[in-house]
Order: C-alpha cells, then sequence, then structure tokens
C-alpha cells in the first residue's frame, strides 16, 4: 500500500487521515522532513495558509517540501492547502511562501467577509454517484488557472456565493489536485478516493 503523508504543522489532519486511511492508504503524520522522505504523497489541511507557510519555515520543510513537488510528488490541498500549493496568491501576507506545483492564481478569503462559510452542490468532474455536497470555510477560490490546469469543480453564481460569478474550487494539475472546500468534514470521500487512485498509479 502507498504511503500518504498528511502535513501535520496545524488544521483538520485527523479528518484528512482518516479518509486516506478509509480510501486505502497507509497514512502518517508529516512534521519533518525525514518524514516527507518517506511518503509517496501528501495532503495539505486546511487551516490557516500564513500560519501554515511560516510553521514550514520553522520545521524546515519548506525546501524540501517544494523540492519534492518539483520532482512530481503527489498531493492534495484542501482550502489552506490548496493556497500554500498555488504559484501565486491574492490577499496573501507580504511574508507568505508559495509551494508552487500547481499553476494557478488564488484568491484567499475568497468568498466575501458577509458569507464566512457556506454550502453547495457541486459536479465535480468524474466523480460518480451524483452532485458533491461542498462546505466551504473562509475559502479561496481560483481566480485564473493555467492552461495545464483541470478544472473539476465550480461554483455557480448563488447568493451563497457572495452573488459571484461561477468560480473555481476544485483543480488538478497531473498528479497535483486541490479543493477550496473540506471533503474531510462531510463523510464524501469520493476526493480522497480520487487521490489515493493517483498516489497509486504514480508509485
Ligand atoms: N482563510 C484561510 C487561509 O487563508 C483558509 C481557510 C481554511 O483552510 N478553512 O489560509
Amino acid at each position: 500500500r502507498p504511503v500518504v503523508g498528511v502535513l501535520a504543522l496545524q488544521g483538520d489532519v485527523r479528518e484528512h487521515a482518516a479518509a486516506m486511511e478509509r480510501a486505502g492508504t497507509r497514512v502518517i503524520p508529516v512534521r519533518r522532513p525525514s518524514e516527507l522522505s518517506e511518503v509517496d504523497g501528501l495532503v495539505l489541511p486546511g487551516g490557516e495558509s500564513t500560519t501554515m507557510s511560516r510553521l514550514l519555515v520553522t520545521f524546515d520543510l519548506l525546501q524540501p517540501l517544494r523540492e519534492r513537488l518539483a520532482a512530481g510528488m503527489p498531493a492534495y490541498g484542501s482550502c489552506a492547502g490548496m493556497i500554500l500549493l498555488a504559484r501565486q496568491v491574492l490577499d496573501g501576507r507580504p511574508d507568505q511562501e508559495q509551494l508552487g506545483g500547481l499553476d494557478v492564481l488564488v484568491r484567499r478569503n475568497a468568498f466575501g467577509r458577509q458569507v464566512d462559510s457556506f454550502e453547495a452542490d457541486l459536479d465535480f468532474a468524474g466523480a460518480e454517484g451524483g452532485p458533491m455536497h461542498a462546505v466551504f470555510i473562509r475559502a479561496p477560490w481560483v481566480e485564473k488557472a493555467g492552461e495545464d490546469v483541470q478544472v473539476l469543480a465550480q461554483v455557480p453564481d448563488t447568493p451563497e456565493a457572495g452573488g459571484a460569478a461561477a468560480r473555481i474550487v476544485a483543480v488538478r494539475q497531473g498528479t497535483v489536485l486541490a479543493t477550496a472546500f473540506h471533503p474531510e468534514l462531510t463523510g464524501d470521500e469520493r476526493v480522497h478516493r480520487l487521490f489515493a487512485r493517483v498516489v497509486r498509479e504514480a508509485a
């Protein structure tokens, strides 16, 4: 069984670990470079991207993680994890570090101050079994996606989404996946199963 790490500096680590175990992978928490070197893929959980970026520096993980991503390690980022994987961020802190891996421009806290969190049913490309119920918590959206980035899901133009136009909230680029929402909180494990498949195929 492939080994999936869950970046365990902050955020909803346990829920992701449980979901990846149920998806059939072995799971280890990753807090140091030696642990990172043991994994076949990595989940970057939600939380606070600015804090996580600082902790990556403190724990000497920033450079090793960038190198593994550049070498093609599969990764899945949820919410803050999506922000970290993005090549570029709008409304980030000046000292916020980007890991790269996803050729996208994301906007932090994009859905506006009035709407801190909301839920929506999304069509998720390739997912069988109907719409995906998605929970958004101070979520980013993808403002611009590069040519090699596949859009997996969008939030339609709804008042819950701040009356915005359709916004990209799930993407894939090769072996890197990201969602602006939190599938680890809803019990819908299709995203984790998809990531398990990506890791297995890459391993
Ligand atoms: N707003 C957070 C950030 O900018 C992300 C929120 C989340 O991960 N639920 O990092």
